[in-house]
């Protein structure tokens, strides 16, 4: 069982043609490559008529570029008349949406929609999602219009440059598409500098500015944010840009602990000598991932 439920899957294209600076997605799984149309539709009959599935999850970093998602939806609106099932997407562009893909998701039964923000406007478009709070406002009214009624948005904190302000507008647009009558859900978690992204060298920031950014957050949005939370983001960035010793230190916890939890890794760090704060503020020093060329 995947996290889309009892769904089949289907691998629409791998990759994707957008230029977000901090996306480690668009490098390991570049170039963009699309499905055949004729192969979808073998998998979707065979699958949906002998697999007993309850629904379709439309697996792609970049569905709505996918050069025949219309084709694609008229055989699937086909296939729902002769079989009940729901419809499932991935988070979506808000610049690049499909009304088509929006509606049929509606038709099939499903209630929210994925959209990743990723911060106020003005960082958004630093960080090389260059659209405007503008445009996502029209997005949630188009999907309350045709029966879309939640809407799930990503955000990381901890941005560079990132001040008060743009905390501060993230609250402003979700408070906004609230007003247009959606049902907000908010997942908000630090950024985390990823190798092989033009923004491999920044820093993750100082615990302690994360930990008042997300009181901030907590504050203002309540109930409606999840968070994995900063021990997690500093793990993360220990670990994705790590070296030979940072596995080295995995295997001894391993070995030591049973498990790798934040703590067990800090004592054993502590005991190797090593300074795990700064694998996870600046990764290491050697930048192994330099020797792995990506296409
Ligand atoms: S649109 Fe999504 S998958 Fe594509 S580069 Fe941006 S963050 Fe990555």
């Amino acid at each position: 069982m995947s996290i889309f439920g009892d769904a089949l899957l289907l691998d629409v294209s791998r990759g994707c043609r957008w230029g977000c600076l901090f996306c480690l997605g668009r490098r390991i799984y570049a170039p963009y490559r699309e499905r055949d149309l004729s192969q979808l539709a073998e998998v979707i009959e065979e699958g949906m008529m002998k697999g007993g599935y309850e629904a379709i999850a439309l697996i792609s970093s970049d569905l709505c570029s996918y050069s025949r998602l219309e084709e694609l939806l008229e055989l699937v609106e086909d296939l729902r008349k002769a079989k009940e099932f729901r419809l499932i997407a991935p988070s979506l562009r808000a610049d690049a949406l499909n009304e088509k893909l929006l509606e049929a998701l509606a038709e099939s039964g499903e209630k929210t929609i994925t959209l990743a923000p990723e911060s106020s406007e003005d960082l958004r478009y630093r960080i090389g999602k260059a659209f405007p709070d503008e445009r996502l406002l029209e997005v949630c009214k188009l999907l309350k219009r045709i029966g879309i009624s939640r809407v799930k948005l990503y955000f990381m904190f901890g941005l560079p440059e990132e001040t008060l302000k743009d905390l501060e507008a993230i609250v402003k647009l979700v408070e906004e598409i609230r007003r247009a009558g959606l049902e907000v859900r908010v997942s908000a978690n630090p950024f985390v500098p990823k190798p092989h992204t033009p923004m491999e060298d920044e820093e993750l920031e100082d615990l302690k500015s994360l930990k008042e950014k997300l009181k901030f957050l907590r504050r203002e949005l309540g109930g409606i944010l999840a968070t994995n939370g900063l021990r997690q983001a500093y793990l993360q960035a220990a670990i994705s840009r790590g070296d030979e010793k940072i596995g080295s230190l995995i295997l001894e916890c391993a070995k030591r602990y049973g498990r790798l939890t934040l703590t067990a890794l800090r004592r054993e760090a502590r005991r190797m000598k090593m300074n795990l704060d700064e694998y996870a503020r600046r990764g290491s020093e050697e930048k192994p991932w330099r020797r792995i060329k990506l296409t």
